[in-house]
């Protein structure tokens, strides 16, 4: 299959990025912005935003398209919460973004700890969005997440219903995802929430846009749809590489569909213009 233009990806520029880039190799500090090598580092950084991964490096789960490493789970690191903020600090943000592996060998599966890391983040006085694990669809572990209050709490579908068992974990299910959606809005009607649609596995607009009407149901406000990039030959392979045509009239769907902002396209990632998504709210 050919390979797009967008796939050929710029290398990061700007002073921002490179003042950041010497503070980070410097203090061996961590973001996912860097080692997953993301597309967008260069006007993130510049805006004010990054992402940071908690819970450790390893994942208790192993989805088909996700090239981090499974197994082999460590113990937590309790100093990580403050690291997180630190580093968050030295890099001078004013939008963070904290998602993590998941942990179902934890008995909270790192739930506490996930609102630890919140915690100390907003003590900075900025605003954190959390992309969170499903949790298995334990309430109670949710909630403890929620009242850490993030700004923007996300959980991510990743696809559409029919997909899910083919690129997800067999212990992440569609359903079990829009129910942990559900169950923030329930919780907290003011919580902004926010969810992600990998193109490039074969759906359909048919079934993206149930998936829509799935999210919006469930209350979600935010939307990004992204192109899938095969990190190796040992992940899933590209079944499409999307027009910018068919982003564009997914983004004019997902308006349609009534979410508040929908940020659609190739190198699109959950935390892509999350500031912007986050203002574009108006709620607080
Ligand atoms: Fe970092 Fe997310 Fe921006 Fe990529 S899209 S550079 S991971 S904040
Ligand atoms: Fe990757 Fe998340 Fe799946 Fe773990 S749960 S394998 S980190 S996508």
């Amino acid at each position: 299959m050919e390979r797009p233009d967008y796939v050929k990806v710029k290398l990061p520029t700007g002073d921002t990025f490179r003042n950041l880039n010497n503070l980070i190799r410097g203090n061996s500090l961590h973001t996912v912005c860097e080692e997953a090598r993301c597309p967008n580092v260069s006007e993130c950084w510049e805006s004010g935003t990054a992402t940071f991964m908690i819970l450790g490096k390893n994942c208790s789960r192993g989805c088909r398209f996700c090239s981090v490493t499974h197994g082999n789970m460590e113990p937590l690191d309790p100093d990580e919460p403050n690291k997180v903020r630190d580093s968050v600090k030295s890099m001078g943000l004013k939008y963070a973004v904290i998602t993590s592996v998941d942990r179902d060998d934890l008995p909270d599966q790192g739930s506490a700890h996930y609102a630890k890391t919140i915690m100390e983040v907003k003590s900075l006085g900025i605003k954190v969005e959390a992309l969170i694990p499903d949790f298995r669809g334990e309430r109670k572990l949710v909630k403890t997440v929620i009242d850490a209050q993030p700004d923007v709490l996300a959980h991510n579908i990743e696809t559409v219903r029919r997909l899910t068992p083919v690129i997800r974990d067999a212990r992440a299910g569609y359903d079990q995802s829009l129910s942990v959606l559900s169950y923030i809005k329930e919780e907290n009607p003011y919580m902004i929430t926010k969810s992600s649609i990998m193109l490039g596995h074969g759906e359909t607009d048919d079934e993206v846009e149930q998936a829509m009407e799935d999210l919006r149901r469930n209350g979600v406000d935010i939307l990004t749809i992204g192109q899938y990039l095969r990190p190796s030959k040992k992940q899933i392979e590209v079944k499409e590489y999307c027009s910018s045509e068919r982003y564009k009239r997914l983004e004019v769907m997902g308006y349609k569909h009534g979410f508040r902002f929908v940020a659609s396209g190739p190198l699109v990632r959950t935390s892509y213009r999350a500031f912007e998504a986050w203002a574009a709210q108006n709620i607080k």
